[in-house]
């Protein structure tokens, strides 16, 4: 199932496959294992043009439209969550929202570094107290002559012990969303603490961490937007990222239709192969179909972007729907593989273990389905 798509789209996707194919699968395994995915990845992500894309020219970027974006993305996701990762956090939403909110020379300090992949941004709005309820966030930042000085925790946080940049939520204000501001943090700031998470369930190859702010002082123009607009730039960067999360997810179930079919086609029980039998080729069909429809909803989140429509709701749906297919996708296609699926040695089991953040991060299932709600009733229900 394929759109019409453009030259330039499909040399973008050629080039990605190309990419993962020979500089990614081969090496997915042994970085879950070691739970680093090689550090000079980043460099080549930013030399492909991967890391700049749909951001302008003038600024490092590659250009492109959304739907580029999310066919990227999805190679990326089919080849390894934890290189997906990288990007969709990045770019998604660092490079993006610098772009989308800053100033002349906030863009010219950080987005080259970010797009040639020289720098890696992350995003701090996750606190040990605060998930889902992030407008509650407790970090404080307090003006100190022209600067402002923070302090508190962020937890969870990806491309955090690489990330030259912290794109940093705190409170500058009263309670709820209208107290909180978003700051540049330079990762190397004195009074910054970063410390690896391990022993994740999935996504082991990707740098996770928490950082701990104690008197962190930057200057005045650190501040990214207005100041107690800081939600507003949290909540448009999730819009746009739960896409590309979306389209990782999509990879990560062709990846698990991929795997299964291959299987199916060689392992022989009852005297046939898997294919003949009735109750296996079930289990494929259904991811075939769960793949189809969340790269389709994926795919119009995309275009509505290009074309300069609303499109959180119809994101929200997307995620909600691509993240929880990728679930069911990677258990079925481990139990394609039998008791053979368990073992290390084939991909469906990283598969199952990388599938299984995707319906709690960058909002959780139960979050979406009350976003859609409040978009269908006007009732927020949290
Ligand atoms: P909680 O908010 O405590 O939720 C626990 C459960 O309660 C969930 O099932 C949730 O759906 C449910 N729940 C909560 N409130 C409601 C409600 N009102 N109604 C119904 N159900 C509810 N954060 C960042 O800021 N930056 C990152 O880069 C980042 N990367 C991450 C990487 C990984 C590997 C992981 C695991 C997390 C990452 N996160 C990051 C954090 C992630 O976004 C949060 O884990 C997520 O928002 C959920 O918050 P929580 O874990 O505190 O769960």
């Amino acid at each position: 199932m394929d759109l019409r798509l453009t030259d330039e789209q499909s040399d973008a996707r050629a080039l990605a496959r190309q990419f993962v194919r020979r500089e990614v699968t081969p090496y997915a395994a042994d970085w879950d294992r070691a739970e680093s995915v090689d550090p000079a990845l980043p460099g080549r992500l930013g030399e492909l043009g991967f890391l700049g894309l749909t951001l302008p020219e003038e600024y490092g970027g590659s250009g492109g439209d959304h739907l580029t974006y999310t066919l990227v993305t999805e190679e990326l996701g089919r080849g390894d969550s934890s290189v997906r990762g990288l990007l969709s956090v990045s770019l998604g939403l660092v490079a993006k929202s610098v772009a989308a909110w800053g100033t002349e020379e906030q863009k010219r300090r950080w987005l080259p570094g970010l797009c040639s992949g020289q720098s890696l941004g992350c995003f701090g709005l996750t606190e040990p107290g605060t998930g889902s309820d992030a407008a509650a966030l407790t970090t404080r930042a307090r003006r100190d002559g022209g600067d402002w000085v923070l302090d508190g925790a962020k937890t969870f946080i990806t491309n955090g012990t690489w990330a030259e940049v912290v794109l940093l939520f705190a409170r500058t204000g009263g309670e709820g969303h209208r107290g909180v501001s978003a700051f540049l943090v330079p990762a190397d700031s004195p009074g910054l603490t970063r410390t690896p998470v391990h022993g994740k369930l999935g996504l082991r190859g990707q740098p996770t961490a928490e950082l701990v702010l104690d008197g962190v002082r930057v200057p005045g123009d650190a501040l990214l937007g207005e100041e107690g607009r800081g939600f507003t730039v949290a909540m448009s960067a999730l819009a746009k990222g739960r896409m590309s999360v979306a389209a990782g997810c999509v990879g990560l179930a062709q990846a698990s239709l991929d795997a299964a079919v291959g299987y199916a086609g060689e392992r022989e029980q009852f005297g046939t192969t898997l294919a003949h039998h009735q109750l296996v080729q079930e289990l494929l069909a259904d991811i075939a179909v769960d793949v189809d429809a969340a790269r389709l909803l994926t795919w119009r989140v995309a275009d509505l972007i290009d074309r300069g429509e609303p499109f959180a709701t119809e994101s929200s749906v997307a995620k909600l729907y691509a993240s929880e297919a990728a679930v069911r996708c990677a258990n079925n296609a481990l139990q394609v593989f039998g008791g053979h699926g368990y073992i290390d040695a084939h991909p469906v089991g990283k598969l199952v273990r990388d599938a299984r953040v995707m319906t709690l991060y960058e909002g959780t299932s139960q979050i979406h389905k009350l976003l859609i709600g409040r978009a269908l009733t006007g009732v927020s229900a949290f």
